[in-house]
């Protein structure tokens, strides 16, 4: 696809949604490792389906269901280039991260792991990579193991490789922590695993949409992230699974589409990916993340990270100015995130202050409770940048937080 110079101005014009005011003051949003906003081509590619192309895919022979299977599997083959996958059957279709990780622990995780076999993950997890496992492990009598981070927020791979024995069956990591901005080692990590026979899945949903991924060349088993959080609708997204892998699975949820055969003796399977896409889809929804696969390829990954880590360096040179402040998560390889802390100013009244100034950040514990509990800390203040951002919002979110500090003089 061809890519235009990188041009923030242009960018920012194809977003509807930056336009829009927030307490009458311009909005500077800031929010995007949350969800991100959506280009015009997206929006239209969602509503022209709604409003000339409605129909159910893979069912009809009529005109209307063709064009929507068409376009619904041009966006898997979309998907697939931006991953560098082997083959469309390898990308499934979700409603996001969530579900490509609960669907591997459920259907991987029922069929191949024994009582006494070990799982590990990261201190540094989402709760959407915790919570599966530890369901799976009461289930079946697994172990979960723990990798810690240090208190710049890496991980520490020694003690990830201590953990690994010939009894680990799976990891599942993060990529790109959602709190903490770290880039982690993945490759190596992958290599790692790998070694000692265990499968790797990689939870991409901070990662695909800010960096060029390619799952051939980093070998990961299977691959999640969401839609919304690459520019794409809500409700949509991705599981990559090496197709050796995938067709050894039993389906995750049964139901239309995902069969061959069905009597009320014996029900054979469909051939992948629809074994694992049980039920009608989000066809508007696929159509929509295809669109913005588009659009990510037209402004290109490389260009993206470079900006993106343009913008990290001056966040964290503007934030790391204003005394007292500290940042949480001071990875040496990181992304656009900047997590920090007031002293003795909590969290939320930091984020409802700005939201004052028209500047949405988040709050919270970013579902990684125990990224807070390694900090000793209920909560940060998370600023995360997409490439449509500017300095100049860093400035006015520097200039926000110092008001901030003057109030609670
Ligand atoms: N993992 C990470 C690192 C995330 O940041 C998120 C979303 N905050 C998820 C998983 C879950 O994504 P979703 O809610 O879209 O399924």
């Amino acid at each position: 696809m061809k890519q235009k110079p990188f041009n923030v101005e242009d960018i920012r014009k194809s977003f509807p949604n930056l336009k829009v005011g927030v307490h009458e003051k311009p909005l500077v949003y800031l929010d995007n490792a949350a969800t991100t906003f959506k280009p015009q081509s997206v929006i239209n590619a969602v509503a022209n389906h709604y409003k000339s192309g409605t129909s159910n895919v893979h069912r009809g022979v009529h005109t209307l269901s063709q064009q929507a299977t068409a376009a619904f599997e041009d966006a898997r083959n979309k998907v697939q280039g931006l991953l560098h996958a082997r083959k469309p059957c390898e990308i499934i279709f979700t409603k996001g991260t969530t579900e490509g990780i609960n669907l591997v622990a459920s259907s991987y995780g029922q069929a191949f792991l024994r009582k006494g076999d070990e799982i590990v993950i990261s201190e540094m997890e989402h709760h959407s990579n915790i919570v599966p496992w530890q369901m799976l492990c009461a289930a079946k009598g697994c172990i979960l193991k723990i990798a810690p981070f240090n208190d710049q927020g890496e991980l520490i791979r020694e003690e990830f490789q201590k953990l690994l024995t010939p009894k680990t069956k799976l990891v599942s990591i993060v990529y790109i922590s959602n709190s903490l901005g770290t880039i982690n080692p993945i490759k190596e990590i992958i290599a790692d695993a790998h070694k000692q026979g265990a499968i790797v899945l990689v939870d991409g949903a901070q990662t695909v949409g800010h960096l060029a991924v390619n799952v051939q060349d980093l070998d990961c088993d299977f691959l999640a992230f969401s839609g919304h959080k690459i520019f794409g609708p809500t409700g949509v997204g991705v599981l990559y699974g090496k197709e050796s892998l995938l067709d050894q699975m039993p389906p995750y949820q049964g139901g239309g589409d995902m069969i061959a055969s069905v009597t009320f003796e014996k029900t054979t399977y469909n051939v992948l990916p629809y074994k694992f896409e049980a039920g009608t889809p989000d066809v508007a929804g696929v159509i929509g993340m295809g669109a913005a696969v588009d659009y990510l390829q037209s402004i290109g990954l490389k260009n993206i990270e470079r900006y993106e880590q343009e913008l990290l360096n001056y966040g964290t040179k503007a934030l790391n100015a204003i005394s007292g402040l500290r940042l949480i998560g001071t990875a040496k390889n990181k992304t656009s995130i900047l997590s920090f802390v007031l002293p003795d100013i909590h969290p939320h009244d930091v984020g409802t202050l700005l939201d004052e100034e028209g500047i949405a950040i988040r709050t919270g514990h970013h579902c990684t409770q125990p990224v807070m509990k390694h900090f000793n800390i209920p909560a940060t203040s998370r600023a995360s940048f997409a490439f449509y951002n500017t300095s100049a919002e860093i400035d006015q979110l520097a200039q926000a937080i110092l008001k901030v500090k003057d109030v609670f003089r």
